[in-house]
């Protein structure tokens, strides 16, 4: 999410530094259409010089580059690619914030209950909601919407992924095992505002963030760990944006800290990694990922001959070949490992929806079989 700007008095709003941003990188580029050779969704033929005009404030979007921009899932794979360090992602979520009164329902029905603030409508759906799951999920209800106040040094941090219970429930299990003291915020109304800033919905993003900081603030972590890539990014930006004296993990890192607490190691066989669009395999959340996978497994390669390992979560359907490419990606893994590792809950939540017979887990499924089979060795001895 870097980029992103907030409301602080050092900051400017996002739309007004995208709008610069956008503005210097038409003019640095030089049209070599790399970005757009690497780019994975599908689109019909414009030109890098059209897309260039289409990004820029006060330029119209033609309608092939509207569905283009629809399609782009702000994977960040255009990025690294660029011999002029633009960043082709940002300009096109600049052109998403230009065209976002005419976004799909996809995007609409994304965004629905998610954000503080929720007016009309879109706050009776919300509070329903919420309802709702703290009625099916008792044991999480405690920690569905509220803000935590007494101060320890570990906030973990599942946004609104604290209604995938499973994962919250085994995330607090494992917490417990290796002795830590922790806070919970979760809930929609503490979106991280990723979901917004994805979909060019910038006013919205700011907000979210302005407020999770001050939610942040009132408990004042040491640590803070984070379930998806993009609430990581969310936080880190906080981290940055307000000089927060706090470091910002994946659940995934913070296990390893504590890895002689899981005395099995191999529990598995073959297991690939699906390494997320924003936690890369060199990244230190992705090295945690590859770690704990050859602690407990044996380590598969990742299939090489796949262009793209996006989950396709953030185009919301727009591309109407994302099935298809998540077909033949899980075709390839199955070649490699029966087993499937995800480590953003992002990507486990929309890959496990793929009708498959490759194994999908997320990463902390590894840890949690891991104090199981210690357990239960102890219990035979
Ligand atoms: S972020 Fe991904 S989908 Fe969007 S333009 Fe770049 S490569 Fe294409
Ligand atoms: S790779 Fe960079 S320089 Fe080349 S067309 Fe894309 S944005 Fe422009």
């Amino acid at each position: 999410m870097n980029g992103q700007a907030g409301k602080n008095k050092e900051s400017v709003p996002t739309k007004v530094f995208l709008r610069g941003k956008v503005s210097e990188y038409s003019q640095r580029c030089i049209e070599c259409n790399r970005c757009m050779d690497v780019c994975p969704v599908t689109k019909d033929t414009f030109s890098i010089h059209d897309l260039n005009v289409a990004s820029q404030d006060g330029q119209s979007v033609p309608l092939k580059i509207q569905e283009f921009a629809f399609r782009c899932m702000q994977c960040g794979q255009c990025v690294p690619v660029c011999p002029k360090d633009i960043r082709r992602d940002h300009m096109v979520r600049y052109i998403k914030y230009k065209i976002r009164n005419k976004t799909p329902w996809g995007y609409k029905r994304y965004l629905l209950i998610k954000g503080p603030n929720q007016t009309g409508m879109r706050r009776i759906i919300q509070q329903l909601f919420i309802r709702s799951k703290k009625l099916t999920n008792k044991d999480l209800a405690c920690f569905m919407e509220t803000t935590p106040e007494k101060k320890v040094d570990v906030l973990f941090y599942p946004g609104c992924y604290i209604y995938s219970a499973k994962t919250v429930r085994q995330t607090l299990r494992l917490l417990k095992h290796v002795g830590s003291r922790y806070n919970v915020l979760g809930g929609v109304t503490a979106c991280c505002g990723a979901p917004h800033l994805l979909q060019g919905e910038f006013d919205q993003a700011d907000d979210c963030l302005e407020l999770l900081y001050q939610k942040i603030k009132a408990c004042d972590p040491r640590i803070i760990l984070t379930a998806c890539a993009e609430c990581y990014e969310a936080v880190e930006q906080i981290r940055k944006m307000y000089q927060m004296d706090v470091e910002v993990l994946s659940v995934a890192q913070y296990l390893l800290r504590y890895q002689d607490k899981f005395l099995v190691k191999k529990i598995r066989g073959k297991i690939t990694v699906h390494d997320s669009c924003r936690f890369r395999p060199q990244s230190p959340q992705g090295v945690a990922a590859h770690d704990a996978v050859s602690r407990f497994g044996e380590l598969a390669k990742p299939p090489m001959d796949q262009p793209s390992s996006c989950c396709y979560k953030w185009n919301h359907g727009s591309d109407p070949n994302n099935a298809l490419r998540l077909v033949n990606y899980l075709t390839a893994v199955k070649n490699h490992a029966p087993t499937l590792v995800c480590n953003c809950l992002t990507c486990f939540e929309e890959l496990k929806k793929t009708s498959t017979d490759v194994e999908i887990i997320d990463v902390l499924q590894l840890f949690e079989e891991a104090l199981q089979a210690s357990e239960t060795r102890e219990e035979e001895s």
